[in-house]
């Protein structure tokens, strides 16, 4: 079973947000309780302290227990939640809040009794009274009973206060309940779209439609990559699918002509219109054998224009590697009469080795193939900081300038190669080309028709 990302991205941000917002919004709530509990006891204790403080002063500026200075006391100690009783040494009552109003005390308690049964319900709170004894500097001056409503009582302006409290807290939760659950689900779909976006893309590609590509302005770096790797596999893909055709197309236009010149030859040869002459058949054994040169080099082509072309990478002596090349010609420069030097390079390069003496040696057989009988060929090598380069100079027939552009394609010929019968293909710079590309280099020519022809590749160390 499976649920969409957005679904499951708006399901985990809501959990989350519920959880935080119900643990802040409880932990709150049981913050402020506890500290305003501590608070009422701790001014449950001040009053009291203040009310003795008060009564012995009283005593102390006249001497004796007046009952006209001490209800002031009294009434304030009441309106402050109080109900006070003073007794003198001997026992009698000098003030008693119940005497002086026992409607407002019976009221206040119910009040508060009330208040606490509003905001604290769990605490068991109930009337009670505490004794404490008066003393001037000639000792003990009598004792003051003072009823509260305990452990601790709540007036009506504070249950208000706690009441206002605690509907900001919840009203504070619920707004932010609804705005993290709003920010969550924008944010699942701005995460899942793309994505469903990258999905619908990929689906078109898998269709082949190669052109199909996704928008790389997304703002998440990971999702950007994606759609970026996306783009490059449809890319790629293309341009498999383009030089398969183009290379369907060449090998059926390079091959169709020389086949059906072959064909037409050896038919008129068996119906007896041409003479099967050694000649006419060597014409024919050589367009055989180009047209065989055509199809292993068009697989070498194929290879080389692969991107999944393989690089093997080694460290090589520069030198040995040209002398190496250069020994492997030897004998054809000599036997046509045209003099090959090998330059000395000394040093050492990190590619592949393979690939690189493989453009040599189609560069080579160029030089060898274009240069007449008594021409010279030469092949260097150069350091650079970041690049070396390997040169093959001739001095041979030269390229014309509307050819240079064309060169590197594959199956062009110049004139001059058609007209020399030099049997080639016109894939062998197409292959350097491709194999100087796949080892992070460029391959350049520089020619003067007639005078000298040089070819220059240049590879990133
Ligand atoms: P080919 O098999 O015909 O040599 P290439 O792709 O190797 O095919 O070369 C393409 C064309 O470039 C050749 O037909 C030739 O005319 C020209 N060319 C290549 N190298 C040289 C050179 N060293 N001197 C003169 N022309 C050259």
């Amino acid at each position: 079973m499976t649920f969409p990302l957005k679904a499951k991205l708006s399901a985990a941000f809501a959990l989350v947000t519920i959880c935080v917002v119900a643990f802040i919004f409880f932990y709150a709530h049981y913050a402020l309780d506890s500290n305003f509990q501590r608070y009422l006891l701790h001014r449950q204790d001040t009053r009291i302290a203040e009310v003795k403080r008060s009564a012995e002063e009283s005593y102390a500026a006249s001497g004796a227990w007046e009952s006209r200075s001490i209800e002031p006391i009294g009434i304030s100690a009441l309106e402050q939640g109080l109900i006070l009783v003073l007794r003198d040494a001997s026992g009698g009552v000098v003030w008693d809040a119940a005497e002086h109003n026992s409607g407002m005390c019976a009221d206040m308690l119910e009040d508060m009794a009330a208040n606490m049964r509003r905001e604290y319900p769990d605490v068991d709170g109930g009337y009670t009274t505490q004794n404490i004894a008066l003393y001037a500097e000639s000792g003990r001056t009598g004792e003051l009973e003072i009823g509260y409503y305990g452990p601790f009582y709540l007036t009506s302006d504070e249950s208000l206060f706690i009441g206002a409290v605690d509907g900001a807290l919840l009203f504070g939760t619920v707004l932010s309940l609804l705005l993290s659950l709003a920010a969550g689900i924008l944010l699942a779909w701005r995460i899942a779209s793309p994505i469903a976006k990258v999905a619908a893309v990929s689906r078109e590609i898998a269709k082949g439609d190669y052109n199909a590509r996704g928008d790389e302005g997304d703002s998440t770096t990971e999702i950007r990559s994606l759609i970026r790797a996306v783009n490059e596999l449809a890319y790629v893909l293309s341009e498999q699918r383009r030089l398969r055709k183009r290379l369907t197309q060449d090998i059926e236009h390079e091959l169709k002509t020389p086949m059906y010149a072959l064909q037409c030859n050896v038919e008129a040869m068996i119906d007896g219109v041409y003479d099967p002459s050694p000649e006419r058949l060597r014409g024919c054994l050589d367009e055989i054998t180009r047209i065989n040169g055509m199809i292993g080099g068009l697989n070498a082509l194929a290879k080389s224009e692969d991107n999944s072309l393989e690089i093997e990478r080694g460290e090589f002596d520069m030198g040995e590697m040209l002398a190496s090349v250069c020994a492997g010609f030897e004998g054809a420069f000599a036997d046509k009469g045209v003099a090959l030097t090998c330059g000395n390079a000394r040093f050492r390069v990190s590619t592949d080795g393979g690939k690189l003496a493989r453009i040599l040696v189609n560069l080579l057989s160029n030089s060898l193939k274009y240069t007449p009988e008594g021409g010279r060929v030469a092949v260097n090598a150069r350091d650079g900081a970041d690049r070396f380069e390997v040169t093959v100079a001739d001095n041979g027939c030269g390229i014309s300038a509307k050819d240079m552009p064309l060169i590197f394609e594959r199956f062009y010929r110049t004139d001059e190669s058609r007209a020399r019968g030099t049997g080639g293909a016109g894939i062998g710079l197409a292959i350097v080309r491709a194999l100087a590309t796949a080892l992070g280099g460029t391959v350049s020519v520089e020619s003067e028709p007639g005078v000298r022809t040089v070819f220059t590749v240049s590879i990133a160390k």
